[in-house]
């Protein structure tokens, strides 16, 4: 057992002892080490912070903060449960220079007519052609171009356009790789590249609550592809968890946040 394992056991005995109505069975080994990663991977926690106890504890408060739940600073069901909630692999925070602040605004096009092409289509689909991809993605633009109206997102026939649309799977060229069905679901990058890769080993779908409803995480791929980091609001677009399928509408939030980087 790592000396960062029984630190992160040591932290839930604490918090144990604190709350002993909500008391359950500490986790398999491997789930405290997921953990770790998981707070490492979404700028948490600065790599090589893992041993330092204030460190952690302040990591986990931030996540849970970021997430909506109690600030407890310790590892406890909720939490763990939050961190196998399928979501989007883009960073909530930026540990890079010590104390992690939150991405809001993170960069922005130069310019407002942005060309995009659909590379592929996914390879597990509930009753979607590509048809419906097209539809799916161009809608999924105009979420935001209906609030902040100097944007318009043309299809390229470049194959070199501004924005690369692409479902792949796994380790596909990049930081980020895929992680097979659940968990991480999509990223985009922000300006100046824009690239939107969705994992192909999830079943996309539209308007049902079976497989991953496209229309929503696109909407969500972006708004990072337009500059815009994650959200602490859980209603909006804009937060990095994935609740299930709802329909899409972007709250005060995202509308906030697209209209000051490219006001009308
Ligand atoms: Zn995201
Ligand atoms: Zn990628």
């Amino acid at each position: 057992m790592s000396s960062a394992t029984v630190l992160l056991f040591s932290l839930m005995c604490s918090a144990m002892v604190g709350c002993l109505v909500e008391a359950t069975p500490l986790p398999p080994e491997e789930l405290q080490d997921g953990a770790l990663n998981y707070l490492k991977r979404f700028g948490y926690l600065k790599e090589g912070n893992e041993h330092d106890q204030v460190s952690l504890e302040d990591s986990i408060r931030a996540m849970q903060t970021f997430a909506g739940l109690n600030e407890t600073g310790v590892l406890d069901e909720a939490t763990l449960a939050m961190m196998e909630t399928p979501r989007c692999s883009m960073p909530d925070m930026d540990s890079s220079e010590g104390r992690a602040k939150r991405f809001a605004i993170v960069s922005k096009w130069k310019k407002f007519i942005l060309d995009y092409k659909i590379f592929n289509y996914p390879t597990n689909v509930l009753n979607l052609v590509p048809k419906d991809i097209d539809r799916i993605i161009a809608l999924a633009w105009s979420i935001w171009s209906d609030k902040a109206k100097k944007l318009s997102f043309p299809i390229s026939s470049s194959q070199t356009p501004t924005i690369s649309i692409r479902f792949v799977g796994g380790d596909h060229g990049d930081n980020y790789p895929f992680d097979g069905p659940g968990k991480v679901l999509a990223h985009a990058f922000y300006p100046q590249n824009g690239n939107a890769h969705f994992d192909d080993s999830e079943t996309w779908s539209d308007g049902q609550k079976n497989g991953k409803n496209l229309a929503w995480v696109a909407s969500h791929e972006f708004g990072h592809a337009l500059g815009l980091g994650h959200s602490t609001v859980s209603t909006a677009l804009m937060y990095p968890y994935y609740t299930g399928y709802k329909e899409i509408v972007l709250d005060n939030d995202d509308i906030n946040g697209i209209l000051s980087i490219y006001p009308n």
